[in-house]
């Protein structure tokens, strides 16, 4: 009798079926997680670029984050800021938008900007991340010091005043929206009793002192709902911030939903009753 050797025909069928099936198994997971990666990579990127265009800043850097951006992916790389082009790694382009860089390739940007419920988050957190990046110095500073002064990206931070005065000289502007009559209107925020912050919105488009403390317009951030007085008030009357024991954001809620402000609804940028 014959031996055998190697595969006969139908084995040979069954194993390259048996291949087959597992490369279909396969190949999608394989290009799913490539996928995933190079959309990490390009987040990632992304972080790192605006991490030391903010670096940057704070070390008097006065250029935009449009210019930066177009210094730091040039290529070849000769850039004094990053060793490597930070770059998408599907070679998507990018660009500024809101402040923030972001890829052509739109399921590598993480939350859409456009989004209407997430125009006030977006705003709330530009906020927040501006405290968080020199809050633990004010913080200090007032605590300890009152009044002292401190300093930060250029400019004097002491109390509400120097603190809002930093952030519209690091963003060049207010982010803004549209009142009940139609009109441009820009929101703004406002150091609480409790170190935290209550968002508002007025008319005034640049920046301007105590007098810039007035808004017919109040975000309950824990509610997440927007109040209005026709008659506004001034926030300098019911609050100072951290160092002059001033009310905190649920105690200036209450205070104005008892002197009958109105509940108004923010659609994208856009107030309606
Ligand atoms: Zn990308």
């Amino acid at each position: 009798m014959k031996r055998q050797t190697g595969f006969t025909l139908v084995e040979l069928v069954i194993v390259i079926a048996v291949l087959g099936i597992l490369a279909g198994l396969a190949i999608p997971y394989f290009m799913e997680a490539r996928e995933e990666a190079a959309k990490k990579e390009c987040l990632a990127n992304r972080t790192q670029i605006m991490r030391m265009f903010h670096a940057q800043q704070a070390s008097n850097y006065n250029g935009t984050l449009v210019g930066f951006l177009a210094e730091v992916v040039k290529e070849p790389n000769d850039n004094k800021y990053f060793n490597f082009v930070p770059k998408c790694a599907d070679n998507g382009t990018y660009s500024v938008s809101n402040e923030k860089v972001v890829c052509s390739i739109a399921e590598h940007n993480e939350a859409n900007v456009s989004d209407d419920a997430s125009v006030i988050d977006n705003i709330t957190n530009d906020f927040q991340e501006f405290l968080d990046k020199y809050g633990a110095m004010i913080d200090q500073q007032l605590k300890d010091l009152g009044w002292w002064p401190t300093y930060a990206s250029g400019v004097l931070v002491k109390t509400n005043d120097g603190f809002r005065e930093a952030y519209y000289k690091e963003k060049g502007k207010w982010p803004s929206g549209v009142d009940l009559n139609g009109n441009t209107i820009y929101f703004k925020f406002h150091l609480t009793a409790d170190g935290s912050f209550l968002t508002y919105a007025n008319g005034n488009g640049d920046f301007k002192n105590s007098g810039d403390w007035g808004t017919n317009y109040i975000y309950d951030s824990a509610a997440k709902k927007w109040y209005y007085s026709p008659q506004g008030t001034n926030l300098g009357g019911i609050s100072n911030s951290v160092d002059k024991g001033g009310k905190t954001e649920a105690q200036i809620i209450d205070k104005i939903k008892n002197e009958g402000w109105e509940e108004v609804t923010l659609t994208g940028n856009t107030f309606s009753k």
